[in-house]
C-alpha cells in the first residue's frame, strides 16, 4: 500500500474518490482495509447483518480493471453499505425481521442498481429497527446494535447499523431510510450526517415497505459534501414507483458553493419548548448563531400544528404498516410456522413467531384504527391534521428559505431506558415527524457535544430544495468541524 494511506477508514468518500482516481491506491486495497475494520469491530457494535466479504473483493477488483481502461464512473471502486431494507438480489434481505430471515431478493432495490452502476462496492447490510419501526435499534431481532461513543447507549434507529458503522469511521457512507426521523434522528446521536430527501426524489421500489406515504430512502455520511454526491446518484425519477417524482435531478455537488449569506432561516418557535434537552438547546442556538454571524438573516416561524405530528404519525404509519405487512404471511416467502393445522393457525403462529412485539403492536393499532367504526375517528382525523400541518410548513416556507432547530430532543440514551414505554420512544421523533408527513427534504448535521455526545442540527426546505439544505450544512460544516470529531475509541 502506497504511504499514507494506510487510514483509509477516516477518508471521506470524496476523498476516497480523489485517491482512487489518482491512483493513490486500488479498489481493492481499499475493500480490503475497510472490511478488515468491519471485522474487528463488529462484535462492539453489531452494526451489521450480513458482510458481503467475497462478493466485495470481487466487485473490487473489476472496478480497479474498469479504471485501468478509462471507466470514470462516479462512484467506482468505492464503498456502500445498505440498511437491510434495501432488496440486494441474490443477498439476505431481513428486514431486521425473524419473518425474513431466511429471504433472498431476487432482484435489486432501484437504489442499490443505480449505486451499482456508478461502479460502488457493497460490503455489506446494516442493521436496523425491525421493519424500520424503532427509535433505538432495539427491535431488531438481530440484536440492538450499540452506540461508537459509548458502548452502553443506544444509536438511535431505525438506520442505527448505518449510522454506527458511518460514526466507527467503518465505512465513509450508508443508505438508510426515514418514515418519520429514522436517518436523522440516528446522525444526531452519532454525530453523522443525515439526509432524508423529498418524499418522490429517490425511488420506493425494492425498499421493503413500512409505511408508504411516509418512506424515504437517503444517507448517512459524515459530511453533507458526500451527501450530496450520493443523493445525485440515487435521485431520479423511476417508472417502477408510482409516486417517484419526473422533477429534474440537479448536481448537487455543484450546488455546495452557494453562501448562507442571505439565507432566510425560520426557527420554530414550538421547538424550543421544555421538551428540549438544555445541552442541546444550547449547542442548536450556538450553531444558529455561527450561520447568523455567516449572514443569513434568522425568522421566527409558528407551526401551530406541529404538537400533533406524533399522534397523527401514530395513526398515518401503524395503518399503513398494518396493510403493508399482510403479505408476510408464511405462505409466499419468509419464515413459515412449523406443521400448521389448517391455515389460520399457519397465518397466525407464522406472524407470532416471525414478528417482534413492536411491530406486532403497530399492526394491532393500525388495524383498529382502519376498522370499520374507527375510520373516521381516527384515520380520516389524522390524515387532515396531515393535511393541516402541510399546509403550516407551506405558509412558513413563504417567508423563510430553510427551518433550521434541533433533531432530536436529548442526545444519546441508555440501551434498555425507554424499552417500556412505547409513548416515551416515540417522542424521540417529536422534531422529524413534520417533515415526512409533510413530505419534506430535512437533514441532520453535528454540531457539537453536550456531555461528550454528539448533538444535531436540523435543516427543513420545502419539496425539492435538498440544493438549498445541502449547501447550508456544507458552509456550516467549512465554518466548524463538529462532523469531524469521531469517537476515540475508533480513531
Ligand atoms: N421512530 C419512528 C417509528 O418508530 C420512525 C421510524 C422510521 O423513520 N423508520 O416509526
Amino acid at each position: 500500500m502506497v504511504q499514507g494511506t494506510d487510514a483509509l477508514y477516516t477518508w471521506s468518500l470524496t476523498d476516497l474518490a480523489r485517491g482512487l482516481k489518482d491512483g493513490e491506491f486500488s479498489s481493492r486495497e481499499l475493500t480490503e482495509s475497510l472490511l478488515r475494520r468491519i471485522d474487528d469491530h463488529q462484535q462492539r457494535l453489531n452494526a451489521f447483518i450480513t458482510v458481503t466479504a467475497d462478493a466485495a473483493l470481487q466487485r473490487a477488483d473489476a472496478a480497479d480493471k474498469a479504471r485501468a481502461n478509462g471507466d470514470e464512473s462516479l462512484l467506482n471502486g468505492l464503498p456502500i453499505v445498505y440498511k437491510d431494507l434495501f432488496c440486494t438480489k441474490g443477498v439476505l434481505t431481513t428486514c431486521g425481521s425473524r419473518i425474513l430471515a431466511n429471504f433472498v431478493s431476487p432482484y435489486d432495490a432501484t437504489v442499490v442498481e443505480r449505486i451499482s452502476a456508478a461502479g460502488a462496492v457493497m460490503l455489506g447490510k446494516t442493521n436496523m429497527d425491525e421493519f424500520a419501526m424503532g427509535s433505538s435499534n432495539e427491535t431488531s431481532y438481530y440484536g440492538p446494535v450499540t452506540n461508537p461513543w459509548n458502548k452502553k447507549l443506544s444509536p438511535g434507529g431505525s438506520s442505527g447499523g448505518s449510522a454506527a458503522a458511518v460514526a466507527a469511521r467503518i465505512v465513509p457512507a450508508a443508505t438508510g431510510t426515514d418514515t418519520g426521523g429514522s436517518i436523522r434522528q440516528p446522525a444526531a446521536l452519532t454525530g453523522t450526517v443525515g439526509l432524508k430527501p423529498t418524499y418522490g426524489r429517490v425511488s420506493r421500489f425494492g425498499m421493503v415497505a413500512f409505511a408508504s406515504s411516509l418512506d424515504q430512502a437517503g444517507v448517512i455520511t459524515r459530511s453533507a459534501e458526500d451527501a450530496a454526491l450520493l443523493l445525485g446518484v440515487m435521485a431520479g425519477y423511476d417508472k417502477r414507483d408510482s409516486t417517484s417524482v419526473d422533477h429534474p435531478v440537479p448536481d448537487y455537488v455543484a450546488g455546495l458553493s452557494k453562501p448562507v449569506k442571505g439565507l432566510k432561516i425560520g426557527i420554530v418557535r414550538q421547538h424550543f419548548d421544555e421538551g428540549l434537552a438544555a445541552g442541546c438547546e444550547e449547542r442548536v442556538k450556538a450553531a444558529l448563531a455561527v450561520l447568523k454571524e455567516e449572514g443569513a438573516t434568522l425568522i421566527e416561524v409558528d407551526l401551530p400544528n406541529i404538537d400533533l405530528s406524533v399522534p397523527t404519525y401514530y395513526v398515518v404509519a401503524p395503518a399503513e404498516c398494518s396493510s403493508n405487512l399482510s403479505r408476510f404471511d408464511g405462505v409466499r416467502f419468509g419464515h413459515r410456522a412449523d406443521n400448521p393445522e389448517n391455515l389460520l393457525d399457519l397465518y397466525c403462529r407464522t406472524r407470532s413467531e416471525g414478528f417482534g412485539a413492536e411491530v406486532q403492536r403497530r399492526i394491532m393499532t393500525g388495524t383498529y384504527v382502519l376498522s370499520a367504526g374507527y375510520y373516521d375517528a381516527y384515520y380520516l382525523k389524522a390524515q387532515k391534521v396531515r393535511q393541516l400541518i402541510s399546509q403550516d410548513f407551506k405558509k412558513a416556507f413563504e417567508n423563510v428559505d430553510v427551518i433550521a432547530g434541533p433533531t432530536a430532543p436529548t442526545t444519546a440514551f441508555a440501551i434498555g431506558e425507554k424499552t417500556d414505554d412505547p409513548i416515551t420512544m416515540y417522542l424521540n421523533d417529536i422534531y422529524t415527524i413534520g417533515a415526512n408527513l409533510a413530505g419534506l427534504p430535512g437533514i441532520s448535521v453535528p454540531c457539537g457535544f453536550a456531555d461528550g455526545l454528539p448533538v444535531g442540527l436540523q435543516l427543513v426546505g420545502p419539496h425539492f430544495a435538498e440544493e438549498t439544505i445541502l449547501a447550508c450544512a456544507h458552509q456550516y460544516q467549512q465554518l466548524t468541524d463538529w462532523h469531524a470529531q469521531g469517537p476515540e475509541e475508533f480513531s
